[in-house]
């Protein structure tokens, strides 16, 4: 069904990873940084203006929270979030590639339409920090990887509460999906948005396809629906929403993307979509993770450790 234009990149090791950070720590000199082969032109430009952070600081922020993020990042189909005049400025969302540079891949793949449609994939630390010299901010993926793009193995509820809701409400709402997911005996991880809601993420091993696997995520949202009608909704319309929970389950359809783990966002403040643990959900708000915080967590224990040992399967 597709078609794969793949070029091969050695993997890289952990003295590369150093390497770039010591580079990153450096003061940027005339203006300019070398990353590598990458170089970050405008260190000094201003991104979010009330935090005060600066391109540079953004490739530190990813090229420290590369090691963490490329696993959920890596050899998936991207688009980009981009801001060249900072977050206050026009941003854009990019999904096909305009350059070419060293770890981003360009693949050609049949899309919902039956046309051939060109996608990008980043495949390693160079193409993330490639992605900041372009004023990425933001990086959202597809639920499968390249490998075996036709079989999705990330199912993602992202909770879409009505405006001003009770952060409690909120919670209870996380929980009570977390309690549908254990009752299935799925292991499901969270995560914040960096805006206004949480992200509960379930890996599979890739079994079925997509269809079987929006689906399954379409029926969780229903059941939530059902069983507490006031609360949760399953249908996108605000107008359904009064004092609900939009339970998004369409984002694990072909072709849909989320904000991938570590990501910036480009809301006010420099926030991030942060995974934290499920003990976490009670303290975290949706939008109380920042890079500087991000940066602290990143030398923690990881709350995602077992992501990806997980057998989990549909079938
Ligand atoms: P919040 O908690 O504030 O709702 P969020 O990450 O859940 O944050 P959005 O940032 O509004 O919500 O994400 C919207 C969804 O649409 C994401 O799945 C994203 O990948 C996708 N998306 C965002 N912008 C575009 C766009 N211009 N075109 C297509 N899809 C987009
Ligand atoms: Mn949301």
């Amino acid at each position: 069904m597709s078609q794969i234009q793949n070029k091969k990149v050695p993997n890289l090791t952990a003295a590369i990873y150093n390497k770039i950070n010591r580079f990153l720590t450096k003061p940027p000199i005339d203006n300019e940084i070398q990353v590598g082969k990458i170089r970050i032109t405008n260190p000094n430009k201003v991104l979010f203006d009330l935090s005060n952070v600066k391109k540079i600081d953004l490739a530190r922020y990813y090229a420290a929270a590369a090691k963490c993020m490329l696993p959920y990042l890596k050899n998936r189909i991207t688009s980009v979030v981009r801001c060249p005049d900072g977050v206050e400025g026009e941003c854009f969302f990019k999904k096909h590639l305009s350059t070419i540079s060293e770890g981003i891949s360009e693949i050609n793949i049949l899309n919902g339409d039956g046309e051939l449609e060109d996608y990008f994939y980043i495949e390693n630390i160079y193409g993330l920090i490639f992605e900041v010299q372009m004023n990425t901010v933001e990086f959202h993926t597809w639920g499968s990887r390249i490998e075996n793009l036709e079989q999705p193995d990330i199912m993602v509820f992202d909770l879409d509460p009505d405006e001003g809701m009770d952060i409690k409400k909120v919670r209870q709402g996380v929980r009570d999906l977390k309690k549908i997911l254990d009752n299935l005996s799925l292991t499901s991880f969270l995560k914040t948005s960096g805006g206004k809601g949480y992200h509960v993420v379930v890996p599979f091993v890739p079994s079925v396809g997509w269809d079987k696997f929006y689906q399954f995520a379409k029926n969780i949202s229903l059941l939530m629906e059902q069983k507490w009608p006031d609360r949760y909704t399953s249908n996108v319309r605000k107008i359904n929403r009064k004092n609900k929970i939009f339970v998004d389950w369409e984002r694990n359809g072909r072709g849909a993307t989320t904000v991938a783990p570590y990501s910036v966002r480009t809301r006010t403040g420099a926030k991030v979509s942060m995974p934290i643990s499920w003990k976490e959900l009670s303290k975290v708000t949706p939008s109380g993770i920042d890079i500087k915080n991000a940066l602290r967590r990143l030398s923690k224990p990881d709350p995602w450790q077992n992501f990806f040992h997980t057998t989990q399967k549909l079938n």
